[in-house]
């Protein structure tokens, strides 16, 4: 399986970043084995000195599919849930002042953190969908999905123009404002709604 990140796709994280808003969904791919799951600890890489979290709603695909279109989308995902993009800023700053290829910012071991996923039909609309991440019990990011600039379909139309999606493949659907650095010993908690998506101690 593969993980398919969207980058840039909350005008208010784009603010952050002071970046420009993408004409189309910017994307990129972590390994498997950036994989953190069932709530286990992340640890923290001795490469970086910021490491940041991005909470991001995360989709499951369902089905084989290659030139997917937009109306036909809903029919490639049943799950949703909740993950962690972690990212170097540190090794980012450095690699887009020389652009270079980022993944050594993105894509290193245990950066991609997920644990539960929900039916999508325990949702009465995915374009408006609260999520949010508590670091140390402290509100920190919070987002909706409404806020995206490319829905779930849109960024999966697109993708899968360049990439064949697979049953299993993670799309990993971009973070809110918010972002902010880990340290060792912090406790991240991500919640859909009122309900606790995942919990990832760093270690
Ligand atoms: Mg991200």
């Amino acid at each position: 399986m593969k993980i398919i990140c969207i980058g840039l796709n909350y005008k208010s994280h784009i603010e952050e970043l002071k970046k420009t808003i993408p004409a189309v969904p910017v994307f990129f791919l972590k390994p498997e084995s950036a994989l953190t799951r069932r709530n286990r600890p992340f640890f923290h890489p001795d490469f970086s000195d910021n490491i940041h979290y991005e909470v991001e709603l995360v989709v499951r695909i369902n089905k084989l599919g290659k030139y997917i279109q937009k109306k036909f989308a809903h029919t490639y995902y049943d799950e949703i849930g909740l993950g962690i993009d972690f990212t170097a800023r540190d090794i980012q700053a450095e690699v887009f002042k020389n652009a270079l290829p980022w993944e050594i910012s993105k894509a290193f071991d245990g950066s991609a953190v997920i644990n539960r996923f929900l039916p999508k039909n325990c949702f009465k609309d995915l374009k408006n969908i609260n999520f949010s991440l508590f670091k140390n019990k402290q509100l920190v990011q919070q987002g909706n999905t409404s806020d995206m600039l490319f829905s779930i379909d849109e960024i999966i139309e697109y993708v899968s123009q360049f990439i064949t999606l697979k049953i299993g493949d993670l799309i990993f659907t971009g973070t809110p404002c918010g972002v902010g650095k880990v340290e060792i010993g912090d406790e991240l908690e991500g919640y859909i709604e009122e309900e606790l998506m995942f919990k990832c101690r760093v270690k």
